[in-house]
């Protein structure tokens, strides 16, 4: 491709986009295909000659586009949104023009420098206590890809740190055990997996009937393995869980892990954005006790794919963890500790420059539109949830205090109402009112509605109950 056609495709691309964004609801919100169909119809083998950028297009749109999921559809009700926003794809597209690997300070100064600024502002916006800040003494924080390897890099800086800093000779790690609920993430387990801890030594604390940690039960473990000669190093609370968007009661937790030091680490993958409006900082409670925590600008916020923050309190414990130093990576600026060199604060070396697109939203967009859309999306569950309440044939099984409501069939045994609600889950993905997934809260099936794709307003979650009560 010559400079000239890169301008040209460019610039039709862009229109591309813009029109694509504009018109999310106008596809089927998931594709009725079978798995094989999009292979089929894409050439077997790579091209022996260059093709015009056109075709490939026309194969995007006649092949690809069909075949995605519209996660930025209006009728996006499944798992948690994905969202985007113009300055922020713009972003993405400058990451990939100006083509710079942000991987320590030397290799980009002003990719660190700005990097860590976001993290500041977002830490402003969200209201977070004052050890996570950069400028704190201790703590700080950094741009990861996902939630997943915050948890995991989480993790590491506890397991080095209940081994006194050394994870080869007398740091014994077999008897490392931590904490977290039935409840939590996927992700948290694969994290125990990944960082040698193992799922034998992965403790499930049990929950109460809003699905929340018990502290008490919790007290209870930790006394019992610490009566067994192990240790308790890490636990992990969620605010906002992924079934139900339970909230861990973290203030207590992070009681009774400060007596043993034990590593708090916090999962707000999803609600952790609604902080961004005032009211709902109370998601924010315990914080101040955590040594780290973990929210995704790229699910709510529409800081478009990927764009996780992660904070710790002992920034030193990290970098303890996770720093190797070549010589051909050692650079005077960031030996003399002016400098922050991010490869040592997650698992990869190479880094995408990640912290334009949160500059450029946040700058362009500001936060009052994602905080109007917050609110918006908290009321329309809100509203939705009297619509369901009032109606005898379906339960509310967990409480619902922002933007996901969780629903249940009622029926004379539990059997009949799995089945019920099974049903309802597929017949209403298959008549394309929306898309809807389904979790097992405590052995009842569950309807999740999670109402936060950009695109979603009151219409739209109106229209959808009325068509999901007609089939039922
Ligand atoms: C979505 C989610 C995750 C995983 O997020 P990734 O960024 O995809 O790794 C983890 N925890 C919670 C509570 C989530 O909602």
């Amino acid at each position: 491709m010559t400079p000239d056609e890169f301008r040209e495709h460019g610039h039709a691309m862009i229109d591309w986009i813009a029109d694509y964004v504009d018109d999310a609801g106008s596809r089927p919100v998931f594709p009725d295909i079978k798995p094989g169909d999009i292979r089929r119809q894409l050439a077997e083998h790579p091209p022996g000659a260059p093709q015009p950028f056109a075709d490939v297009i026309a194969d995007l749109e006649e092949v690809i586009v069909p075949g995605l999921t519209q996660w930025q559809h209006p009728d996006f009700f499944a798992w948690f949104p994905s969202n985007i926003t113009y300055p922020s794809i713009l972003g993405e597209l400058m990451s990939a023009g100006l083509g710079i690997n942000a991987m320590a300070w030397v290799t980009s100064p002003a990719a660190t420098e700005l990097e860590t600024l976001m993290l500041d502002w977002m830490h402003e916006l969200l209201g977070l206590p004052e050890r996570f800040r950069s400028t704190s003494e201790t703590g700080g924080g950094v741009i990861q890809g996902t939630a997943s390897e915050s948890t995991l890099t989480a993790m590491l800086a506890a397991r080095w740190r209940a081994t006194g800093g050394d994870i080869n000779a007398s740091g014994d790690t077999t008897k490392l055990v931590g904490y977290t609920t039935s409840q939590s993430h996927s992700s948290i387990e694969k994290g125990f997996r990944i960082a040698g801890i193992g799922t034998d030594n992965m403790r499930i604390v049990p929950h109460d009937e809003h699905f929340a940690m018990r502290p008490d039960a919790f007290a209870e473990l930790v006394t019992a393995d610490l009566a067994a000669g192990l240790t308790p190093f890490f636990v992990v609370t969620s605010h906002g869980t992924t079934s139900s968007l339970a909230f861990d009661p973290t203030p207590a937790i992070a009681a009774v892990a400060r007596n043993h030091g034990i590593w708090v680490h916090v999962d707000a993958a999803m609600s952790g954005i609604a902080a961004l409006a005032p009211e709902h900082r109370w998601v924010n409670d315990g914080l101040d006790q955590a040594d780290s925590y973990t929210t995704n600008p790229h699910k709510w916020m529409g800081i478009n794919f990927d764009c996780n923050l992660f904070w710790v309190a002992d920034r030193a414990a990290l970098i303890g963890a996770l720093s190797v130093l070549p010589p051909y990576l050692a650079s005077e600026a960031a030996q003399s500790g002016a400098a922050i060199d991010y490869r040592d604060w997650g698992i990869p070396l190479g880094r995408r420059f990640r912290a334009l697109k949160l500059w450029f939203s946040l700058r362009t967009d500001g936060v009052v539109p994602v905080q109007a859309m917050i609110r918006e999306h908290v009321e329309l569950t809100q509203q939705l949830a009297e619509r369901v309440a009032a109606d005898r044939r379906f339960d509310i099984v967990a409480p619902h205090p922002l933007n996901l409501l969780c629903i249940s069939r009622r029926a004379d045994s539990v059997d009949q109402a799995n089945a019920a609600t099974d049903a309802l889950i597929e017949a209403a993905n298959a008549a394309g009112i929306g898309l809807f997934t389904r979790t097992v809260l405590d052995g009842r099936s569950v309807m999740r509605i999670s109402i936060g794709a950009r695109a979603t307003e009151a219409a739209h979650v109106t229209a959808m109950w009325d068509r999901v009560t007609e089939i039922v």
